[in-house]
């Protein structure tokens, strides 16, 4: 056991620990990958103060905006340099599979970590306005001041990518942030932190304080130097922060559950759409809060597609997320398994067929594993808890519709907004149908394809704000208008509905 790594946590440039540390086990295997360091609310104080202060000497934000860039791409290298280590650490804390760590959530955080570098180079900081003549001369600037002190609160299933989704537009706009990993997932971002501190940023700009959500995260979301909170993850959590936020009125960007509505259309070619169903709702077996978990199918080719979509899946492999010829891990934890087996036997109280149940690993390396094989529901309702409910796991909940109002209405019906898709042969008719759709993202044959250059996130109970996209920098700026006046003409002013009376002779 001696052997085993301890990682420690990161404040103000330097490591610190703990007596206390969390165990973070492998979810395919149960075994211990590594410990870690325990923060609890007086840490959070640390770290506050340490990037309030950094904020406060203004190394950071002072810096021009390309040198900024200069010290975020040298970062994302230092990654990409240890991407294969990081994909390892990626695939043993939240068992993602080999494939999917190394091309989605290392290979992604690195390439966006670059896309924000590459905004802060050409981020318009500062707008001149138009020089405006009455009543007399003067002109506008309007200057981006970063926020302040940030936080990030950050979930277990893409930890490292939606981590960089808040520090990569934080400190592109010269913040300061506060991390907070989820307790599964902690080493990607002290990995992360490793990388920031050995290319030089400076001391308090990148603080990473690890320890459970309802002391560390709830003290970051209500503590009043903290100007902005940035959280992804459930529902009922997002609603917390942002009650707690309100204490100060904080900027928050949310980004929460989904209920993703797929639908086919009658012209759509089933090959195609029932690769991309699968893949819709099967990356990170299902734990992905933009999954495609509601399969809306046209009656004329329901049996056909379901048929296909049943024959697709018995071909996915689940086991050793370290093996490349993995399709499926396994789910993050004991809870999460629990949480979803509920669901699929109430599907089926409900009402729906069990159309496919694949097969777990009978491996004995994976006995303590948390394994739920894929399956699919058909026969499902709109009204039905499965059909509205976020389940998060390798779970497809699929519909019949009559026609395009129905499906358009189906997909609607629902608290959630954060991604739709729509499969046809017909562009023109897809994007008439992705216009209806409420929802933050809406794929044209395709799923899950978030671009670093557009903007993510989602409406109604599925979050506020946006990631990615120049919108990103927006959420992590506040506009200050400065208006100089160019004109000595005292008569053309309006000071005068107040000022009144004459000059006095002095
Ligand atoms: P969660 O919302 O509890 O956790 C997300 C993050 O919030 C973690 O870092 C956690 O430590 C932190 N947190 C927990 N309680 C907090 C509090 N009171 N104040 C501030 N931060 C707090 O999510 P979970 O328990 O890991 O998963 C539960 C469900 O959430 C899942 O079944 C799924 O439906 C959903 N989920 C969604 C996403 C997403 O990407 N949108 C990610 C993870 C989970």
């Amino acid at each position: 056991m001696t052997d085993m790594p301890h990682y420690r946590m990161y404040v103000d440039g330097t490591w610190c620990d703990t007596t206390e540390s969390i165990e973070v086990r492998s979810p395919a295997t149960g075994q211990l990958v590594a410990t870690v360091a325990y923060g609890d609310t007086a840490t959070v104080e640390e770290a506050v103060a340490a990037a309030k202060a950094a904020h406060e000497r203004g190394v950071w934000r002072s810096m021009p905006p390309n040198d900024r860039a200069d010290v975020l791409d040298a970062i994302a290298d230092n990654l990409a340099a240890r991407s294969e280590q990081l994909t390892a650490l990626q695939v043993n804390e939240n068992g993602a599979t080999v494939r999917g760590a190394g091309a989605f959530l290392i290979g992604y955080a690195i390439a966006h970590l670059k896309y924000f570098a590459q905004l802060a180079r050409t981020y318009p900081f500062e707008i001149s306005g138009p020089l405006c003549e009455s009543p007399t001369l003067s002109a506008g600037i309007t200057i981006k001041d970063p926020i302040g002190v940030c936080a990030g609160i950050i979930p277990w299933n893409f930890p490292l990518l939606l981590a960089v989704w808040k520090l990569g537009p934080a400190l592109a706009a010269g913040n300061t942030i506060v991390l907070k990993p989820d307790d599964h997932t902690p080493l990607t971002l002290l990995e992360l932190a490793r990388a920031a501190d050995e290319v030089g940023l400076p001391a308090g700009v990148l603080n990473i304080v690890t320890g459970p959500g309802p002391v560390v995260g709830a003290r970051l979301a209500e503590h009043p130097d903290v100007r902005k909170v940035a959280f992804t993850g459930s529902t009922e959590v997002g609603k917390s922060v942002m009650r707690a936020a309100a204490d100060n009125v904080k900027n928050v960007t949310l980004e929460l559950g989904g209920k993703g509505a797929n639908i086919v259309l009658d012209d759509a070619d089933i090959d195609l759409a029932v690769d991309g169903a699968l893949f819709g709702f099967l990356l990170m077996s299902g734990q992905a809060c933009e999954s495609g978990t509601r399969l809306l199918i046209h009656q004329s080719l329901h049996d056909e597609f379901v048929r296909h979509l049943v024959t697709r899946a018995q071909t996915l492999v689940m086991g050793d997320p370290m093996s490349p010829a993995t399709d499926l891990g396994p789910l993050i934890s004991a809870k999460q398994k629990a949480r979803v087996e509920k669901y699929i036997a109430l599907g089926q109280e409900e009402g729906c067929t069990l159309a496919f149940q694949g097969v777990i690993p009978v491996d004995e390396a994976l006995a303590e594993g948390h394994w739920v094989a894929p399956t699919i529901l058909t026969d499902a309702t709109n009204d039905m808890r499965v059909a509205r409910e976020e389940i998060f796991g390798p779970v497809l909940v699929v519909m019949r519709y009559q026609d395009e109002d129905e499906a358009i209405s189906f997909a609607n019906d629902s608290e959630y907004g954060l991604s739709a898709g729509v499969w046809s042969a017909d562009p023109a008719r897809a994007l008439a149908v992705a216009r209806r759709l409420e929802s933050g993202t809406v794929w044209i044959n395709d799923w899950h394809m978030v671009n670093a250059t557009y903007p993510f996130g989602g409406v109604k109970q599925s979050g506020l704000g946006r990631e990615l996209g120049p919108d990103a920098l927006d959420e992590y700026t506040e506009s200050k208008f400065v208006h100089l006046d160019l004109s000595n003409d005292r008569s053309k002013r309006v000071y005068g509905v107040v000022v009144s009376a004459p000059i006095p002779n002095v």
